[in-house]
């Protein structure tokens, strides 16, 4: 957090800071989502494991005693939520738990940031992405989201805006979400709406790899890429990129930068337009838990 407050505070320009759920919270809501839903299970301890884990960071971050009115807010709405009744599609409900995570985050991020001399920013991005009502994997609707997004970030007041990854919302107000690991694609569809100069994805690893750094010894950075290749990887299943973010930056030739928030300095790797042809090294993608069936006809 204190990072993530020090890389913005480098930038001089404007910027538009997504954020995604802090570490693994994504998958503690999708715990406690199932067990509501299905009945499947006690949800107070899921609930009080993801109320501890923000507590803890404000505290961490603003001394204890400390609590910030917008993330109760948040915790009361969770609550009154889950005290409701289930409606009868799992996936419209998951949209209503799962974004949490991301309001969360964005909440305690644009407090910090308020009190390190920063103005508050907070946009929830449900105003601005609009989507269909296919819930958790929503498709933006393009035209609608830049006339709104345009609207929304002005940088009349400001020049820091503050928002949320990986959710979106219906024309109706009802809450979507982009799919898993989303939050890349938010950042590439408003560096697209909003024709931003470059997005840049920080990341706890270097850059973009040859080879997961976490299973193999002797990894490079691989310093450009042009998008084809970017999508290539992330389509095999490099997990540094989502799949769905290379082609909105591609279209408007929008440079997408992966740096490292252990090492903000680093350059990291640039995805760009490249008249090229790169001489890359040899990349490894590892797919776990899976089985290769060869079918042969006699
Ligand atoms: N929080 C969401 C997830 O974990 C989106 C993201 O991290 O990009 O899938
Ligand atoms: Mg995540």
């Amino acid at each position: 957090m204190r990072n993530v407050a020090k890389i913005i505070g480098r930038e001089s320009g404007r910027l538009i800071v997504v954020l995604s759920a802090m570490g693994k919270t994504t998958d503690a809501f999708e715990r406690l989502c199932h067990r509501w839903f299905y009945r499947d299970g006690d949800i107070e301890s899921v609930f009080g494991e993801i109320y501890r884990y923000h507590n803890e960071m404000i505290e961490n971050l603003f001394g204890a005693e400390a609590s910030l009115p917008r993330v109760e807010r948040l915790f009361g709405r969770l609550r009154e939520l889950l005290e409701g009744e289930t409606s009868m599609s799992y996936d419209y409900d998951y949209d209503r738990i799962i974004p949490f995570g991301e309001l969360l985050s964005s909440a305690i991020v644009s407090a910090y940031l308020q009190w390190t001399g920063l103005p508050d920013c907070w946009v929830d991005i449900r105003k601005c992405l609009k989507s269909d009502d296919r819930y958790r994997s929503a498709n933006i609707d393009l035209q609608t989201s830049r006339q709104w997004g345009r609207k929304t970030f002005t940088f009349e007041h400001t020049r820091i805006y503050l928002t949320q990854g990986f959710i979106a919302s219906t024309m109706t107000n009802q809450t979507t979400t982009l799919g898993r690991e989303g939050s890349d694609y938010t950042a590439a569809l408003l560096a697209n709406l909003l024709d931003a100069e470059s997005v840049t994805i920080w990341k706890d690893v270097p850059g973009v790899m040859n080879a997961d750094p976490k299973l193999y010894l002797e990894t490079v950075i691989i310093p450009r890429l042009s998008y084809r290749e970017a999508i290539e990887l992330s389509f095999f299943g490099a997990k540094v990129i989502h799949p769905k973010t290379i082609k909105p930056l591609e279209n408007k030739h929008i440079p997408l930068y992966v740096r490292s928030f252990l090492d903000p300095q680093a350059p990291g790797t640039v995805i760009g337009d490249c008249d090229v042809r790169l001489q890359l090294t040899q990349i490894f993608i590892d797919k776990t838990e899976k089985i290769l069936l060869t079918l042969n006809p006699r």
